[in-house]
């Protein structure tokens, strides 16, 4: 972002209200409360840290194509420089300040970085997007034979981006209360205390890889679901650009270097393909990726009982893998990769329910939302993405008894009234507790009908 600036150089976050204040049509904030904490908190980091730099963050609210160009006037600033998203509505925003520039060149320049890429590439990340195989697998196979991972950009020096001279006013940060929303309550349940910003993500990155240990064992722990080291948690961070992609790669290397290189210090960077993989993807797809047939383009449809959607949601479809889950994502704004493809599946397959409400959810919910994985993973799951097989759906209760064997984690989370405390924590109802809203195994055989009845393309 900051090569080959001669300097001085001021930041700018604009919060648009379209991306982190309105409600979304079903009812609930497009942005939660604690993924808007867990991103104010990155901010006011960034600031002290441009501040420490002798810089200035500025903020503002209000649409990006009609702020920064007042900005640039207020400024004097001759050259705006942004780096590229690939979600849809953000290039459609870049669209609109590019045509702005072009239209008044008293602006300056418009300068857009391309979408930051996990590996060297000769070319822009678009092109590289426009020839992705549909399959992850085909794609890791060519990148990891042919490509080289990009080392992160240095950090700028000290005192380099200041002297700014014209006098700006930066502006407070806005706050949860001042923009309407409460501060959320710390569940002490949660998986770890997450708190936005770069200096909190390279501290997990230093304490999971090295001050714990934990990479060594990672492909053996990763599907774990309670405590804070069966997997990185480096999401909420990699999300917001606190942690960059790249720094995580080199410190695996690093630590394979120092340490030791085994399938589990391999396995954290084939995960982060799959990040990559669902960035290029988003490109590729674009706004087909947010339709209900997805880039699949498979009709599937769907029952859609507001009752269903409210059940899951809440943690209260009574079948415990799933309610505990739900549970920990809205006390927390996390769940494990293991929670969200069994909750997923169970969704749009055993429910009935638009995947796309379901991405909604997480979307407002999750502190690691990122347009990219969500509604990949989504779209995945809900068999109109990226999945080369045919049918998939999860056994919910088979996965519950695999991966939580003694039911420590659904008693973690369910320790109310519907806590399952019998012989058999992942069926209560076997235990004379009440039975699921739907037949598990029954509605799954009538998903898998309605899939293969909806082929691709009609
Ligand atoms: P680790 O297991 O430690 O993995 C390291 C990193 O690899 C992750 O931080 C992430 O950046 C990347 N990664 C791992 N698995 C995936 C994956 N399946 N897809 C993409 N990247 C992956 N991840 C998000 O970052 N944001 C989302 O909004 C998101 N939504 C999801 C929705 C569904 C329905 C599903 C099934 C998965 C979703 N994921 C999402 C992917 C994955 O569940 C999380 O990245 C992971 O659980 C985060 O925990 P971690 O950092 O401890 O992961």
């Amino acid at each position: 972002m900051f090569e080959g600036l001669a300097g001085p150089a001021l930041g700018v976050w604009v919060l648009d209200p379209r991306e982190l204040l309105i409600t979304n049509a079903l009812g609930f904030p497009r942005c939660g409360d604690r993924r808007l904490k867990f991103l104010l908190e990155s901010v006011a980091d960034l600031r002290a840290q441009l501040r420490g730099l002798g810089s200035e963050l500025l903020v503002r609210l209000g649409e990006p194509e009609s702020v920064l160009p007042k900005l640039m006037r207020e400024t004097r600033a001759n050259r705006l420089r942004a780096v590229e998203e690939p979600g849809t509505e953000e290039r459609a925003v870049e669209k609109r300040l590019r045509r702005a520039f072009a239209e008044d060149a008293s602006l300056g320049e418009f300068d857009l970085l391309p979408v930051e890429a996990l590996f060297e590439m000769d070319d822009d990340p678009r092109a590289a997007a426009r020839e992705l195989p549909e399959v992850f697998s085909k794609w890791r196979r060519k990148a990891e034979k042919h490509l080289e991972f990009a080392l992160p950009d240095a950090m700028p020096t000290s005192g380099r981006l200041g002297g700014w001279p014209v006098e700006v006013k930066a502006r407070d940060l806005p706050t949860l209360t001042s923009l309407g929303r409460a501060e959320p309550a710390y569940d002490p349940r949660g998986v770890l205390p997450f708190v936005g910003g770069e200096s909190a993500g390279l501290q997990r990155l230093r304490q999971w890889v090295f001050a714990g240990d934990h990479l060594r064992g990672y492909k053996e722990t990763r599907n774990g679901m309670l405590g804070e080291a069966y997997s990185s948690k480096f999401s909420p961070w990699l999300a917001l650009g606190c942690l960059s992609p790249r720094l995580v790669v080199q410190e695996t290397l690093r630590y394979e270097s120092e340490r030791t290189a085994n399938d589990s210090t391999y396995w954290l960077r084939f995960e982060l393909l799959w990040r990559e993989f669902f960035r290029l993807y988003l490109l590729k797809h674009g706004a087909k990726l947010f339709r209900r047939e997805g880039p699949a383009d498979r009709p599937l449809d769907y029952a859609n009982r507001p009752q269903h959607f409210e059940a899951w949601t809440s943690g209260g479809t009574g079948v415990p893998m799933v309610d505990a889950n739900l549970r920990e994502l809205a006390a927390t704004g996390f769940m494990s990769n293991r929670g969200r493809q069994n909750v997923a599946s169970f969704l749009a397959k055993n429910l009935d329910v638009d995947w796309r409400w379901g991405a909604r959810w997480f979307e407002s919910q999750l502190l690691d939302y990122d347009v990219a994985s969500n509604w990949g993973n989504w779209a995945y799951a809900a068999g109109v993405g990226a999945d080369p097989r045919g049918f998939r759906g999860f056994d919910v209760i088979g996965q519950g008894k695999r991966y939580d064997e003694q039911g420590a984690y659904v008693r973690h989370w369910l320790s109310d009234e519907s806590s399952p405390n019998g012989r058999h924590p992942h069926e209560p109802w076997k235990d004379g507790g009440p039975n699921p809203i739907v037949d598990v195994r029954r509605s799954l055989a009538d998903a898998e009908a309605r899939w293969g009845q909806a082929a691709p393309g009609h």
